[in-house]
């Protein structure tokens, strides 16, 4: 990697906290070798906000291309760029950040990813669908936003907390002519609604941790379901093991997590780069879980 570092070689990275066990650098790094874009994607762990508020300062400095936001820092990352396009401001947060000229502006391709994934995947499309979207942070806003766009009949979000799914359908209802959004507390009636839907989204870091339950029980899915999880580590996820026994059509988020670095790259290195990332990313990032697992690391 070091040999083919030059004087003029632009810089990008992961801001998180945190990041050591984040795909996007050998995703990114095997995608820029791939299509010869002269980069290097470096993790870059920032442990509070004061310091995150250093870091950004620097990167207006220092010759990055752009750069990722990943927990916690999604939400303070919208005060912290000069310009956010439109459906960041919607979704309430930035995963995405490109470089202009000493300037930063965001962008959220997280919901994106999602809409991209499900039709590379399974051929699936939001367009007059129900959408049961467990969770409410950052990543189910940008869901909400691209769920929206692509038409989708209603959405419901299924929230442990209530205010904060409420605060996220108050901000997205004024801009989704097409779409019903509604609120259900997780564990009140939501069996229900979950078991109403037409695909069933996972938005919470439910089943990441060593012995997570399922955000959803088996018996609230349907076998002509689909189920998507954002997460994508243990493979299975404790989602999709449940779906799968249940019948249902299930997807992990390792083909968001790619998607989403393929419209970085469209961002960063001009829209041709990004399909001939795609499949790049893609292995790079199946070998570095499987290495993990081989390492006995857990994915
Ligand atoms: P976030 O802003 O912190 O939001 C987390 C959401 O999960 C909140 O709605 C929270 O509910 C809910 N939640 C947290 N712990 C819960 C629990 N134990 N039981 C029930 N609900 C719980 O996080 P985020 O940025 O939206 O990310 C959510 C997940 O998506 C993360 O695991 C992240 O890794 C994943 N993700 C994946 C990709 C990908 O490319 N595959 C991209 C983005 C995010 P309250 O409102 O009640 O607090």
């Amino acid at each position: 990697m070091s040999a083919r570092i030059t004087g003029r070689t632009r810089l990008a990275g992961i801001i998180g906290w945190p990041v050591e066990q984040s795909l996007s650098p050998v995703m990114h790094n095997a995608a820029y070798q791939a299509v010869k874009f002269d980069c290097v994607y470096v993790p870059l762990p920032v442990a509070d906000e004061t310091d995150l508020i250093r870091v950004v300062g620097a990167i207006r400095v220092l010759p990055f291309v752009g750069f990722n936001v990943t927990m916690p820092y999604k939400q303070v990352m919208l005060d912290l760029c000069d310009e956010v396009a439109m459906l960041a401001q919607m979704a309430g947060a930035v995963n995405t950040v490109h470089c202009v000229d000493g300037r930063l502006i965001g962008y959220n391709t997280d919901g994106r990813g999602l809409v991209d994934a499900l039709a590379a995947e399974i051929g699936f499309n939001p367009a007059g669908t129900t959408v049961a979207l467990v969770g409410s942070g950052g990543a189910a806003g940008s869901a909400l936003v691209s769920l929206v766009l692509g038409k989708a009949n209603r959405v419901i979000l299924v929230n442990r907390t209530r205010e904060n799914a409420e605060a996220l359908a108050d901000r997205i209802r004024p801009h989704a002519r097409e779409t019903a959004i509604d609120v259900v507390v997780l564990d009140e009636g939501a069996d229900e609604t979950i078991r109403s839907a037409d695909l069933v989204i996972n938005a919470t870091p439910l089943g990441m941790r060593v012995g997570d339950p399922s955000p959803v029980p088996a018996e609230w899915l349907r076998s002509d379901q689909i189920v998507a999880d954002m997460i994508y580590r243990p493979e299975p996820t404790p989602l999709v093991a449940v779906a799968r026994s249940a019948g249902a059509t299930a997807v992990d988020g390792l083909g968001m997590l790619v998607a989403q670095g393929v419209t970085a790259m469209e961002i960063w290195c001009g829209e041709s780069c990004g399909p001939a990332s795609r499949d790049v990313m893609r292995r790079a990032a199946e070998e570095a879980l499987a290495a993990r697992v081989e390492r006995g690391e857990g994915a």
